[in-house]
């Protein structure tokens, strides 16, 4: 039998009026069996989600500051929604026991966890189902990083017994019994582990956007939306910047194969963009499936005549980089050069000791950091079994008149990423996406 597992993000729950739609969306379709649910999110531009709010509200009160106030404004979005569906439901005693555990240091964590706790008791009230907090059926370790084991154990038992429920994303419990969240957005991640627990046969992701974009629009006009897009390149294009689900949410769900779809609460009848592992043969579209990129990156360039020779010298000069605990995102190389680009607040500080190290452990005839550079991955499945991609995306760069300052592509041939100075940055974007869109 078909299950599905739908996670609403915070905007699709920020009012009465959002509920109402998500409860139709979940009725129309009996497979829709598992929910996640996010903390309330902004009802407009200007508004604070509340997730936000509780942080706050937290730090007033490890502050030792009064927080009648802020508490009551978080009160009153919970207690707006829960009128306006008319429900026969008080979360009174909740609220005072949170608002009593924020003015006894219970935790950052667990003050933002009370978001998606207190939304996830409403909309299981408003759909009738059970609802299962998060803390019984995910778990982290002691290290702080997700039991994928244990949870997967624990949560699909879990399920099993279950035709319906809801359980709030975002946070699980340490093995102590604290509260424990995933990084921001994370109600993604928990919608993921879900899906996977419950063997689903989709996972879908409600959001305010039919799906993912080929570019961001605030850059790119109008950018045409993404039919399909493999696990692959949609963590190649998140890791460059491209946001929509939380980069972590495809981990759980690509183990077992179970596509994701994210879909627009707003408008449910919008196909939205499919992550799957294999895109179907009939799918058509463009060479590229998207472009994404970052500013502020740093290429620092070793030369040393003779370097191919070296044995050694690739892992001495990357033992530099991480005896200063930077992480480095690309390594491009020619036969005596080779280039590490890392972040540029990654070496804030460190400047001169990672040029001290890195001229200890490999001696080299120069070296020189180049701060300021973006970087543009285009990411594409077609690319490998296409010809002259990489000249299109270089001659469209260049007839921009912008000059490239580095070069990478990964071997699987899915992405290029091309490193350009900040100020060329969009203009880099706009004339990549001419040339393979139409
Ligand atoms: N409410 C949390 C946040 O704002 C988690 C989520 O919405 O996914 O980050």
């Amino acid at each position: 039998m078909e299950i599905k597992v739908v996670k609403f993000g915070g905007s699709s729950l920020a009012d009465a009026e959002q509920f109402k739609k998500v409860k139709e969306i979940i009725f129309a379709d009996p497979a829709r069996r598992f929910v996640v649910p996010s903390a309330p999110g902004k009802r407009c531009s200007s508004d604070t989600k509340v997730t936000d709010m509780l942080y706050s509200c937290y730090e007033m009160a490890s502050r030792g500051e009064n927080i009648d106030e802020a508490f009551d404004k978080i009160r009153d979005r919970y207690n707006g929604i829960i009128s306006e569906l008319g429900l026969d439901l008080s979360l009174e005693t909740e609220f005072d026991a949170i608002k009593y555990a924020f003015r006894h240091k219970s935790g950052r964590d667990f003050a933002a966890s009370r978001g998606e706790y207190l939304n996830g008791i409403i909309l299981a009230k408003y759909l009738d189902f059970p609802f299962i907090d998060a803390a019984s059926v995910i778990f982290f370790k002691q290290d702080g990083t997700f039991d994928a084991d244990r949870t997967n154990t624990v949560l699909s038992v879990t399920l099993e017994k279950y035709n319906h429920a809801v359980i709030p994303g975002f946070y699980g419990s340490m093995p102590n019994d604290t509260i424990k969240t995933f990084s921001r957005g994370g109600s993604d991640i928990t919608g993921s582990i879900v899906a996977r627990a419950a063997n689903a046969t989709l996972y879908e992701n409600w959001t305010d956007v039919s799906g993912f974009l080929m570019a961001d629009p605030r850059i790119i006009d109008n950018p045409q939306p993404i039919s399909y897009i493999t696990y692959r390149e949609l963590r190649e294009l998140s890791y460059m910047g491209a946001t929509v689900l939380h980069e972590d949410a495809v981990f759980p769900v690509r183990i077992m194969g179970i596509p994701i779809n994210i879909k627009n609460t707003n408008k449910p009848d919008d196909r939205g963009t499919m992550i799957v592992s294999e895109a179907p043969e009939n799918d058509e579209g463009p060479v590229i499936t998207g472009i994404a990129g970052k500013k502020n990156f740093s290429i620092i360039t070793i030369e040393k005549d003779m370097m191919n020779q070296e044995i050694g010298f690739g892992r001495r000069m990357l033992e530099a980089i991480e005896k200063n605990r930077i992480s480095f995102e690309h390594l491009p190389s020619g036969i005596d050069t080779m280039s590490v680009v890392v972040a540029e607040n990654a070496l804030v500080g460190k400047r001169e000791q990672v040029i001290l190290d890195i001229c200890k452990a490999v001696d080299p005839d120069h070296i020189s950091i180049q701060d300021g550079i973006a970087l543009v991955a285009v990411v594409g499945r077609r690319m490998v079994s296409s010809y002259g991609t990489a000249a299109k995306v270089f001659s469209a760069i260049s007839a921009a008149g912008v000059n490239i300052r580095t070069i990478d592509q990964g071997s699987s041939e899915l992405n290029i990423i091309v490193g350009v100075k900040n100020e060329d940055f969009e203009t880099a974007m706009n004339a990549i996406y001419k040339a393979f869109v139409k």
